[in-house]
């Protein structure tokens, strides 16, 4: 039993597990033509494309969730995916997602998930330290 039936088919909010998905969030990549990190080369790569306000190159894994930014037009997406992440769930696959088994497919949501909750896990605990302390330093002006 395989993952989606037809190409392009999956289940609402499974579209980033599918290439052209995260191919469509690509729409300002800077690296259009003559380059190594053109946007389908970070799409195979397991990235969809996330600009912020002062970086308009972020690119994020959609399943270990590394951001990199700072492409330079000879990076291999792949490459820099396996030297940034190298356990990630995504570059394990050896085969294309749409011809993975269930059980395969429920593992690599699995990672993401854990990945994901990682991640929100460290910046509760970042704010947090922000948090105590501006909490410290007040103390500390009340005592002197
Ligand atoms: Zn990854």
């Amino acid at each position: 039993m395989s993952l989606a039936e037809g190409k392009g088919q999956v289940p609402a909010g499974l579209e980033l597990y599918l290439k052209e998905k995260r191919l469509s969030t690509f729409t300002q990549w800077p690296f259009v033509s003559d380059c190594s990190c053109t946007a389908d080369r970070m799409a195979e790569a397991g990235f969809i494309h996330c600009p912020i306000e002062n970086a308009s190159d972020v690119a994020r894994c959609f399943i270990c969730f590394k951001e990199l930014e700072g492409w330079e037009p000879d990076d291999d997406p792949m490459e820099e995916h396996h030297k940034h992440s190298p356990n990630c769930a995504f570059l394990a696959l050896q085969k294309d997602i749409c011809d993975l088994t269930v059980e395969e497919f429920m593992e690599l949501r699995k990672e993401r998930m854990k990945n994901l909750i990682e991640k929100e896990v460290k910046h509760a605990i970042t704010e947090m330290e922000k948090y105590a302390n501006l909490i410290r330093g007040k103390i500390d002006q009340l005592r002197s």
